[in-house]
């Protein structure tokens, strides 16, 4: 299912604030960059299309259109990426992206529990 997800910028700041200090905890410093170019990202464009899949548990998967890189189109979750920097096990800004987004996700979700705003009244 495609989803746009609009990225909260105040919540965004919070889950990356979060990530930098996971890095800095567990000293995975080669995902330092990837954690800020994806910031960046949803920074400059904060509507990210999404898949959400049903299994397991509502994962996202971000999807890269061929003008990226020409004639490839990347699918990537949290979990793996088509890129080439992934390919060579390092870290990508794809799933660093990914990850992002589905924290501020849930983190909406969990503040706003279940709000029936579109149930008719
Ligand atoms: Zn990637």
């Amino acid at each position: 299912m495609r989803q746009v997800i609009q990225i909260d910028q105040t919540v965004l700041k919070q889950v990356l604030d979060e990530a930098r200090e996971r890095i800095k905890a567990t000293e995975q410093w080669g995902w330092g960059n990837a954690l800020e170019k994806a910031a960046e990202e949803l920074r400059d464009e904060p509507a990210v299309e999404v898949e959400v899949e049903e299994e397991p548990e509502q994962a996202l998967a971000l999807i890269y259109p061929p003008h990226e890189r020409v004639g490839v189109t990347y699918r990537c979750t949290a979990a793996t990426c088509q890129c080439e920097a992934h390919a060579d096990r390092k870290p990508c800004r794809h799933r660093a992206k990914v990850r992002l987004v589905s924290l501020c996700r849930d983190r909406v979700e969990r503040e706003v529990p279940a709000a029936p705003t579109e149930e008719p009244s």
